[in-house]
């Protein structure tokens, strides 16, 4: 028996949200056979990420991390194809 199924694509317009600034965090990876996984949670800017982790590696001697600037964003729906 053979299924067949139709998908329709559609356009979405993603736009970045304009109230929610973006937030920085840093994940601490360091390990063989393990990563770390310390977290610096989201930080409001880069310089706070930074300074978690100098931190991290003082305390630590932790050394490799994950870093990301997440941002917000909104979708609208748009046209079938
Ligand atoms: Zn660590």
């Amino acid at each position: 028996m053979t299924v067949r199924a139709r998908y329709r694509l559609r356009d979405y317009k993603i736009t970045a949200d304009p109230v929610t600034p973006p937030s920085h965090q840093a994940v601490c990876v360091t390990g063989e056979d393990a990563d770390c996984g310390a977290d610096s949670d989201h930080q409001e800017t880069e310089a706070a990420v930074e300074r978690w982790i100098a931190e991290h590696t003082r305390d630590t001697g932790h050394d490799f991390y994950r870093r990301a600037r997440w941002d917000f964003v909104n979708t609208e729906p748009g046209a079938w194809r």
